[in-house]
């Protein structure tokens, strides 16, 4: 039984080896249970499972997931947390954890090791200082996963789910799209954690797409249009796509790729949805 995820036992732990909390590495633990139940429900585990937790910790969350998957890899950075890992885990036989940057880990291999190359469950509350490069990582390697449950800062989540119209909606919010169906899960407030963060948090399932809600004959270039489209939020489409120094158009291509989505001339590229993309994408593959 998970014996982590309280406040008493936490601190008990800690002190135990006296271990100093790193904020380079984003260590904010949580000690609440309800949180922990949402999140092993909201990823649907069963005992089939593979699960890649980032980032253990003392192992709060390890412990659910030991209870609930088939098997758990956990990949830690801090060395630090290594020996309190092999006592909080100590009674679980299907835990595996590795001290490693996640960054740096290959994660494919990892799934075929373990997984015989089904798709995995991603669970993590996740080090905020690298969340988007990890959940980039995950879904443009060609990893197979079912899902990724993770606690983010809730500006994130938020941006994450919006579409055009909010002022959170930028790269990330199609990205996201493009590879999954959002569901924000639970907002967290800072007192779930130990130490407690100076942002609110949220839980949000990203469930993988079997196929893209879009087709896009080259998503590359897809991704290279919104990245010129916010890099420069305030002016319009047509002069973002011209001062992006990746992209090699003629005016006048840009602009009929922009009259050919039916729209006016002067538009910005946060008016755009995902569709929107690409089809303006398939425009320029097209029309090179
Ligand atoms: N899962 C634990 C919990 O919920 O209480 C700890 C979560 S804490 C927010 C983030 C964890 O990620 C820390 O244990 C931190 O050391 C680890 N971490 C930070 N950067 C990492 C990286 N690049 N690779 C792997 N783990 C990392």
């Amino acid at each position: 039984m998970p014996t982590l995820g309280n406040p008493k036992n936490t601190i008990e732990i800690i002190q135990k080896y006296e271990f100093a909390f790193q904020k380079r590495f984003g260590q904010n633990f949580l000690i609440d249970t309800h949180v922990l139940d949402k999140i092993i429900a909201a990823a649907g585990i069963t005992r089939d499972d593979m699960v890649l937790e980032i980032g253990p910790g003392i192992g709060t969350m390890t412990q659910y997931l030991a209870e609930a998957a088939h098997r758990v890899v956990a990949v830690e950075i801090d060395t630090n947390l290594i020996p309190i890992l092999k006592e909080t885990l100590g009674a679980y036989d299907n835990v595996t954890v590795i001290n490693d940057d996640i960054l740096k880990v290959d994660i494919k291999k990892l799934a075929e090791e373990y997984n015989g190359g089904r798709p995995i469950k991603v669970v993590a509350n996740l080090p905020y200082y690298i969340t988007t490069p990890i959940i980039m990582g995950l879904f443009e390697s060609d990893v197979p996963i079912d899902n990724i449950t993770v606690m983010v800062q809730k500006e994130v989540a938020d941006r994450m789910q919006v579409g055009p119209g909010s002022k959170d909606y930028g790269a990330l919010s199609l990205a996201v799209q493009y590879y999954a169906e959002p569901y924000i899960v639970a907002n967290v407030p800072p007192n779930c954690f130990m130490p407690r963060p100076n942002v609110g948090s949220a839980v949000i399932r990203l469930t993988r797409h079997k196929t893209p809600p879009v087709k896009v004959q080259d998503p590359a270039l897809m991704f290279k249009l919104v990245r010129a489209s916010f890099n420069q939020r305030r002016k319009t489409l047509q002069n973002g796509l011209k001062n992006a120094p990746d992209l090699n158009y003629s005016k006048e291509l840009i602009l009929e790729a922009i009259e050919s989505l039916g729209v006016p001339a002067t538009i910005r590229g946060e008016a755009l949805n995902l569709a929107q993309f690409a089809q303006l994408a398939n425009y320029f593959t097209e029309h090179k």
